[in-house]
């Protein structure tokens, strides 16, 4: 980091966590259940991250509610987090006590007013995709962000205000909740510590060429599929084709689809196999008369999950084929049909499927300001702790690819040594002024 400001204000005690997944939310809670003040950051619309839009997590395969609500009623209850959604952090300078919080927000056209009642809603005539479900379907773009959205308020998509509707819709809203006038907006926060939570993004399969995402509906990206089976998404958890809504009973599961492959993501995202073996189940707990087939170069079923590999594994509908496919061709009637060599027994194969779900890796998502700040990032781009004499610590995804149990340790990690590093500056600082 640059020492711009050094020594000179006041040391700041506020804690800034970046991002609100998870990792961001457990990091807010546990600072300010210490007694710290704490900004919490998200660019998007509502907090959860990621993990909000799971169908079922494991360890347990509970609804991501479970994790989540938890969270979501500790910040509603700590009045020292102060949540700032639609907000991007863009960069960060200074250093421990005076970190300088670069942002921007964007509008989201509904004040703290709103109720959800959904009168915006029913008058809005505009569709846009639906980032939620990862553009599988088209919404209304005055919405609600997610089912169980927190926080729970609509948002309106610029399309809308475009198109002219914002007075249509603020007319419609009788609690002043709706403004088709409000402007993007930068400001700077001044932070004691930051905490750096700002996960991942999924690698952009389209880049993978030989696998033809994009050129048929019936592939998908692993996130795909868990909005595809859950309950609240595109087809109300019917896990079907989508280029023709029939049931898919024949599903190809592709590991490492950009992963552990110098052109794209050299290294192991340590989640997608538990995630294909939770697609499986998905797709056995729907069809009796299904077949799923798993393409693999290594299974790793990481801590404590063996188990549920061994489950999975102990179906007979479930076929672990050891090989990563070489390319997708398409058949006559528009099924993508994968071709490859099986590593053993070196046969060749030409497998038409229903659906195929490429298992695409998690890639660190890390502003060009913050690079410019002088904050390390390892080889693949993931941001590197600094020792304790530094006020910036990474959590969850954004540090390493972690599942959501390790996400929240290495959360209440930063979150304590962000509380030592402000409490240490502030104590360092009366000292000196003491002995003035
Ligand atoms: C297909 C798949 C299935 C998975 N299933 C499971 C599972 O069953 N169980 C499990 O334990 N794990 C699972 N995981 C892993 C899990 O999703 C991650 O562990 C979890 O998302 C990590 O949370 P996070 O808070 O670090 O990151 P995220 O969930 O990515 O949250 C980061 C937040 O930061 C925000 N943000 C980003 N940049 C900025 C910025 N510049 N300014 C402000 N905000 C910003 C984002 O909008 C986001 O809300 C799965 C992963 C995949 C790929």
């Amino acid at each position: 980091m640059s020492s711009k400001g050094q020594e000179q204000g006041p040391a700041s005690q506020t804690i800034v966590v970046v991002g609100g997944g998870i990792a961001g939310m457990t990091a807010a809670v546990e600072a300010a259940e210490l007694g710290q003040d704490v900004v919490l950051l998200e660019r998007g619309p509502s907090l959860g991250g990621r993990v909000a839009a799971l169908n079922r997590y494991f360890p347990k395969l509970c609804h991501p509610g479970c994790g989540l609500e938890i969270n979501y009623q500790r910040i509603r209850a700590n009045r020292r987090i102060r949540v700032i959604t639609m907000c991007d952090v863009t960069a960060v300078d200074g250093r421990i006590g005076s970190y300088t919080v670069a942002a921007r927000r964007l509008p989201r056209y509904v004040n703290e007013r709103c109720t959800a009642c959904g009168a915006c809603a029913r008058v809005c005539k505009t569709e846009v995709p639906n980032p939620f479900n990862y553009g599988l379907d088209r919404v209304n773009a005055a919405r609600l962000p997610h089912e169980h959205a927190f926080p729970m308020r609509y948002m309106i998509a610029p399309e809308a205000i475009a198109a002219g509707e914002g007075p249509a819709l603020a007319q419609a809203c009788a609690y002043g909740a709706i403004e088709p006038e409000e402007r993007e907006q930068t400001f700077e926060l001044s932070a004691g510590a930051i905490v750096w939570a700002t996960g991942w993004q999924p690698y952009d399969a389209r880049r993978i060429d030989v696998y033809r995402y994009g050129e048929s509906p019936d592939i998908l990206t692993n996130v795909q599929m868990e909005r595809l089976a859950a309950p609240d998404g595109p087809t109300g958890g019917r896990i079907i084709r989508p280029s023709n809504g029939e049931p898919a009973r024949k599903v190809a599961l592709v590991q490492c689809a950009g992963s552990r492959d110098v052109n794209h993501l050299p290294y192991c995202s340590r989640i997608c196999c538990l995630g294909s073996l939770k697609h499986a189940a998905y797709v056995r707990e729907q069809y009796a008369d299904a077949q799923v087939d798993i393409y693999y170069i290594d299974l790793r079923a990481h801590d404590k999950l063996e188990a549920f590999y061994d489950r999975v594994r102990a179906d007979p509908q479930v076929r672990f084929i050891k090989s990563k496919p070489a390319h997708i061709r398409f058949a006559p009637d528009g099924r993508p049909v994968l071709h490859g060599e099986r590593t053993v027994g070196r046969d060749m194969y030409a497998e038409a499927y229903d659906l195929v779900v490429l298992a695409t890796g998690m890639q660190a998502v890390v502003p060009a300001g913050l690079k410019s700040g002088g904050v390390a990032l390892d080889d693949y781009g993931f941001v590197v702790a600094q020792d304790d004499a530094e006020g910036f610590w990474p959590a969850g995804v954004a540090s390493a690819p972690l599942d959501v149990s390790m996400s929240v340790q290495s959360a209440t990690a930063a979150a304590l040594r962000a509380v030592r590093a402000v409490r240490g500056v502030a104590g360092a600082r009366a000292q000196g002024e003491c002995q003035k």
